[in-house]
């Protein structure tokens, strides 16, 4: 295949838009995969994609169509002269599957650096949202070919004139580029992947210069090692061949080499523009630096553009649930960080958790997903601090120092503190005009400073608000969707530090801290916080044979206190007449409660309570 028959493109939109089924249905149309055959959403393959949903790690994959060009209408200023004369021409097309979440744009701008063209898919009834915004601009600051596509016009509530009003007025797209489509019936379809071929142009890499490939993505197979997928910008790569790293110098033989169609499919050769996988001898993912130039040994190239590094924005403590599986969990997190180089962790401990690892993350969902593949893919039980946001503290030294876990802060005491300084995000909301009053509310009581309100057509408007990512990051998206019965979509991206007035709350069991529940606060928040967090401790605290005083301190400063009296537990008391079977089984419960307790001094502190403690302060 020459660069002129190849086309790289992605699926872009909000979530639940469609991208996955549409991916589906052009994976069928070109018979990668058959129709009616394997799951829906074929390219979602965590489990924690099914289950939720949604996608979580970009995939890639290749296709084959063949595409009869004087059958659809030409589109000169992209059309490509040397095939017009041909009547049926075969393509190779490479769609990448990005994820549609916030939390993910990571993937997305990743996914984008390997293509010239996207498909903006639009939900016919719902319109433009929040994360539409988001992806358009990533695609068009990359500069490349958007085809818009507004999808789902099946639905009995569609509404393409009016999706088409809000791309002009928004984007300004003009209505006669957009396609209408049904990933659900096949509607509109056969469009697709014609305007793909026409309007997107070829990767137009230089053939016969040195290679240089970008290295998308990797993860590790039990079989093969370490299995990396890569766009090759410039050159060829054969199986065989001695390939460098520009970013360590480190060589490595290429074992093999091939296609995603959709499985690994070895091909011994990929040509420019082409996207495929190379199993190399890398031992580890982390050798594998994802945006790294890898090129032939002995020669000089200068490096591709890289991507913007992840950027971490929210820090939680990850304990196993058991103290003795420390080194399973490091094992597991070692496993997965090798499939999710977008986590960092460091080792930290505390008192009452013991050793464990201060991982960050993307976002609160990036978090949860993290955990869950914890669990479900290396079955790692742990328990997580409250998820803080990195602040950083400058001292009258004129020192500073990010601050990822607020239990450090009582070791630096010492000095005196002079500002604080917290990061912020910009939010998009799109959202129901008749929501408007309480979004606003929400976002001012969330601290929140207003930067833009305009109207996208008479019943949607646009808000933009400058929010501290704290604030953001403690169930904001929950509050917006209930405050808007689930019809105001949102998304955010990082903006400056500023300086805010903060504090460290801890929280205290019969006068001794529980770091693990320690969280920096916004001095206006602290009483409020303390006091929730008091109140579901003593829900949540069992009954000891001494009394228990529960308080929130800043410092010295008691802010709240509840008590909880003396009782000794007996789970006996509750016992109906002899029956042994069921006294047994109540003595085992207390048993098993028992191995699921964290002592801190000398109070039992359930497992349960970190969990519904640590997820809401
Ligand atoms: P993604 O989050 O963008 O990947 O969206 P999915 O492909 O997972 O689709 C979200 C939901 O919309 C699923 O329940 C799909 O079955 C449904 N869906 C996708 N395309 C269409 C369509 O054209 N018409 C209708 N009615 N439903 C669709
Ligand atoms: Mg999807």
């Amino acid at each position: 295949y020459p660069p002129e028959r190849i086309r790289n493109f992605s699926i872009i939109a909000h979530v639940d838009h469609g991208k996955s089924t549409m991916a589906d249905r052009l994976l069928e149309l070109t018979g990668t995969i058959k129709k009616g055959h394997g799951q829906p959403q074929y390219l979602d393959k965590l489990q924690v994609e099914r289950e939720r949903g949604i996608t979580v790690k970009a995939q890639t994959v290749t296709m084959f169509y063949n595409y009869a060009k004087h059958s659809s209408k030409l589109d000169t200023s992209a059309a490509i002269d040397t095939v017009r004369s041909t009547e049926e021409c075969k393509y190779l097309l490479n769609l990448i599957d990005t994820p549609g979440h916030v939390d993910f744009s990571y993937e997305v701008s990743r996914s984008l650096a390997a293509c010239q063209g996207v498909l903006l898919l639009v939900d016919a009834s719902q319109g433009v949202q929040a994360q539409t915004v988001a992806n358009f601009y990533l695609a068009f600051e990359a500069d490349l070919v958007i085809i818009p596509v507004i999808n789902k016009i099946d639905q009995p509530n569609a509404n393409p004139e009016n999706v088409k009003n809000q791309l002009k007025n928004m984007f300004d797209i003009d209505p006669q580029d957009v396609l209408l489509a049904s990933a659900k019936t096949g509607m509109g379809l056969s469009a697709v992947l014609p305007a793909v071929i026409d309007r997107i142009r070829y990767p137009n890499g230089g053939a016969l210069s040195p290679l240089r490939m970008l290295l998308l993505d990797s993860y590790y197979d039990e079989y093969k090692g370490v299995i990396c997928h890569v766009a090759i910008v410039d050159g060829a790569l054969k199986k065989g061949e001695k390939i460098a790293s520009a970013a360590t110098g480190q060589s490595y033989e290429v074992m093999d080499v091939g296609i995603l169609h959709p499985e690994l499919t070895p091909t011994n050769l990929l040509l420019t523009g082409q996207v495929g996988y190379i199993v190399t001898g890398m031992r580890s993912t982390q050798e594998a630096r994802i945006g790294d130039t890898l090129h032939h040994i002995r020669t000089v190239v200068e490096p591709l553009p890289g991507f913007k590094p992840a950027k971490h924005m929210v820090f939680a403590g990850v304990y196993p649930a058991d103290g003795s599986d420390y080194d399973a969990l490091s094992h597991a997190i070692e496993r997965l960080t090798c499939n999710d180089a977008s986590v960092s962790v460091a080792r930290e401990s505390s008192g009452a958790l013991g050793i464990g690892f201060r991982c960050g993350f993307l976002g609160l969902l990036h978090m949860d997903v993290f955990l869950q593949r914890l669990e479900q893919e290396h079955g790692a039980h742990v328990i997580t601090t409250s998820p803080t946001v990195p602040y950083i503290f400058e001292y009258e030294d004129g020192s500073k120092i990010q601050v990822q876990n607020p239990a450090i802060l009582s070791s630096t005491s010492g000095k005196r503190l002079v500002t604080c300084w917290e990061p912020t995000v910009i939010a998009t909301i799109i959202t129901p005009s008749e929501y408007l009053g309480s979004l606003i509310t929400l976002c001012s009581e969330r601290r929140g400073q207003q930067i833009e309100h305009t109207f996208i057509d008479d019943q949607r408007a646009l808000l933009k608000y400058r929010l501290p990512l704290r604030e953001v990051v403690v169930d904001f998206y929950n509050e917006l969707k209930s405050i808007t019965s689930g019809y105001a979509s949102f998304d955010y991206e990082d903006a400056e530090y500023q300086e805010a007035d903060l504090v460290k709350l801890d929280i205290m069991l019969n006068g001794q801290i529980v770091d693990a529940l320690s969280a920096i606060v916004h001095r206006s928040k602290a009483p409020r916080i303390g006091r929730e967090v008091v109140e579901k401790l003593k829900k949540l605290l069992d009954r000891q044979m001494f009394e228990v005083a529960i308080q929130a301190a800043i410092g010295s400063k008691i802010i709240a206190r509840e008590t909880i009296s003396a009782m000794r537990k007996n789970v006996l008391a509750k016992c109906y007449g002899g029956d042994v079977t069921r006294k047994r089984k109540l003595l085992e419960k207390q048993k098993e409660g028992k191995k699921r307790m964290k002592r801190v001094g000398s109070v039992d502190i359930p497992q349960e309570a970190f969990h519904q403690l640590l997820r809401t302060t």
